[in-house]
């Protein structure tokens, strides 16, 4: 069985393991460094980007994501998520003096709120060309992917603008897809995570 870890300091961690188990994978709640051993993938799920931030440098996560995807751990980035995985994060507040921490292993410029603030949440259903029918894709003060690097395939667009790609064993989503019934993004990452890892 594949073993996925779902970060679990702040945000929508629980329903990510609901998706997860009603696929059949194992789950386990990571908040420690030690609780990555043995995982096939990790889910950075969505919420408060810079308060994630803030209780992954208090836990000493750092380093060992990024060890942990060096090794072959895959890694999905939802919304909040995404923002940390990316090498670029753009829009972060004045009172940070713009700058915010992140992974950086993912090729992407992510701006933070890009949807505007009238607009805080929406709904859609998502062509994933990838997936067949429409995707149920819930919105939430999303950010959007404004570039991608060579390596990273875009997945899918809301009217023009990037909100799921791929890179590797690298997935970022710019919305929750755990907070609808539809499983099918999980199993795509359950299928990412799967895949041995060379050599
Ligand atoms: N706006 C949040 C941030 O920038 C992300 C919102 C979410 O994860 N739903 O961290």
């Amino acid at each position: 069985t594949t073993t996925i870890g779902v970060l679990a300091l702040q945000g929508a961690f629980r329903e990510h393991r609901q998706r997860l188990e009603a696929l059949g994978a194992r789950v386990r709640e990571v908040r420690l460094p030690t609780d990555l051993s043995g995982l096939d993938g990790l889910i950075l799920p969505g919420g408060e980007s810079t308060t994630i931030a803030r209780l992954m440098t208090d836990f000493g996560l750092w380093d060992p994501i990024r060890e942990f995807h060096a090794r072959g751990g895959a890694l999905w980035g939802t919304c909040a998520g995404a923002i940390l995985l990316a090498r670029e994060v753009l829009g972060a507040p004045p009172q940070f003096g713009g700058q915010q921490d992140s992974l950086a292993v993912m090729d992407l410029s992510v701006r933070r709120n890009a949807f505007g603030r009238q607009v805080d949440s929406f709904h859609t259903g998502l062509d994933i060309p990838e997936l067949g029918a429409p995707f149920p894709a819930v919105f939430i003060r999303a950010p959007v992917i404004e570039r991608v690097g060579e390596g990273v395939e875009v997945l899918a667009r809301h009217e023009g603008r990037i909100v799921l790609a791929r890179q590797g064993r690298l997935l970022a989503s710019s919305f929750h897809p755990e907070l609808t019934p539809d499983t099918r993004l999980h199993a795509l990452f359950l299928k990412m995570a799967a895949v041995p890892v060379p050599g």
